[in-house]
């Protein structure tokens, strides 16, 4: 193949793979036990894949409405109002994506202009900073810090201007598994207040919150649902990440403005798995019983590290679990997760990579959504260090 035959100016200079690609490559290469990316080693059950199948024979394989099938919007509707309390209209307030990850960038280009000034929490999941920067919005970072990774209200306020149009919230949070509390959304509500911010809230972890305590989604506050894009994803909800099907649900005047982009960078989501989740999601057990399916994984992981030397921080939500390693080797966490994963079989996330200027605090993310065998085996080999 021949060169292209100009110069490419980048639009994302900074930008290279994502460390999940990265690590899982390295983890498939050195065959490793793969604790880095987030997903299930273990399957959905067998009654989600035949109601795939089953709407599929069923001739549901022509394109779906472009805001998503209607029996899964009124799932998701029913659902949002029966834990949180808002009632979105299925019509108008729900459109199905093709994951977070889509629905995230969708509704930055959809509602972030050239020149405004967008707060994200740092350390920050790797998908957001890119996509302001690809609309012209200008990235402004509050800290969450080591190592109960709180927000600083007052930072944040300091952060907000006239230019601020959207704040980017997730919880729980992702990596450092830490969740807002019921204080912490009064006080963006009351930041908030009286200004046209919106919130992109990431809630793609919303069902797996530990220890009793309950998710606080933007949902739960009129203040906050009135001015929120609430995404989520049934990859993280029902083991099924490679599927990319999530939602967003947001008043009418957002969900608006996100359909128009929408409707040009996907236009619509799978038919026979939105027919299926539909069915699926009719049995609120299957959702309800996230949290202490792996809570139990959690558990399991942190007691068998609890005689390691790896220093566990608290995991309150999510499926993640950060680790300093301080005491086993003095390296630079990316130094140290490839001397990991390839020495030791094990592999793990560097948090730096969630820090825009490569930040090291020594911490490393594990994720425990895996079967007991696969997180025995790798505590084994941990312990040893
Ligand atoms: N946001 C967060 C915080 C995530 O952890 C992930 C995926 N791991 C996503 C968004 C993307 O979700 P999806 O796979 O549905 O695109
Ligand atoms: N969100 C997942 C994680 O944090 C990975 C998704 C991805 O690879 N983009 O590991």
């Amino acid at each position: 193949m021949p060169n292209f035959p100009a110069p490419v100016e980048s639009r994302l200079p900074a930008v290279g793979t994502t460390i999940f690609t990265v690590m899982s490559a390295l983890a498939g290469a050195c065959g490793a036990i793969n604790l880095s990316q987030g997903y299930p080693d273990f399957d959905a059950e067998d009654e989600l894949f035949e109601r795939v199948a089953h709407w599929m024979r069923a001739g549901a394989n022509q394109y779906a409405p472009m805001a998503g099938v209607a029996a899964l919007r009124g799932a998701i509707s029913d659902k949002l109002a029966t834990l949180y309390g808002t009632r979105y209209d299925a019509e108008r307030e729900i459109t199905v994506t093709a994951g977070a990850t889509q629905a995230l960038f969708t509704a930055i280009a959809a509602l972030v202009w050239p020149g405004d000034e967008v707060v994200v929490f740092e350390p920050v999941y790797d998908s957001y900073v890119p996509a302001i920067q690809l609309q012209g919005g200008i990235v402004r970072r509050a800290r969450l810090r080591a190592p109960d990774y709180r927000p600083d209200w007052e930072e944040v306020a300091a952060l907000l201007g006239p230019r601020t149009r959207m704040i980017i919230v997730n919880t729980p949070h992702n990596p450092t598994a830490t969740i807002w509390t019921a204080e912490d959304m009064a006080a963006l509500a009351r930041l908030t207040d009286g200004t046209g911010i919106v919130v992109l809230a990431d809630e793609v972890y919303e069902h797996i919150v530990f220890d009793g305590v309950r998710h606080e989604s933007m949902a739960r506050r009129p203040a906050l649902a009135e001015r929120s894009v609430v995404v989520s994803s049934f990859g993280k909800t029902y083991h099924v990440t490679g599927w990319k099907v999530g939602f967003v649900a947001a008043p009418r005047q957002l969900m608006d403005e996100f359909r128009k982009v929408h409707q040009f960078n996907v236009f619509t989501v799978n038919t026979p798995v939105q027919l299926a989740l539909a069915d699926y999601m009719a049995d609120a057990g299957r959702y309800l019983g996230l949290a202490a399916f792996y809570q139990a994984k959690r558990d399991r992981f942190r007691a068998a590290l609890a005689e390691s030397r790896f220093e566990l921080l608290p995991s309150r939500g999510t499926y993640f679990q950060l680790a300093r390693y301080r005491a086993i080797r003095e390296l630079p966490d990316r130094a140290f997760v490839e001397w990991l994963t390839r020495e030791v079989g094990v592999a793990a996330i560097p948090v730096s990579a969630f820090f825009d200027d490569g930040r090291d605090e020594q911490v490393i993310r594990f994720c425990f959504a895996k079967s007991e065998a696969t997180l025995d085996e790798a505590c084994a080999r941990l312990r040893a260090l």
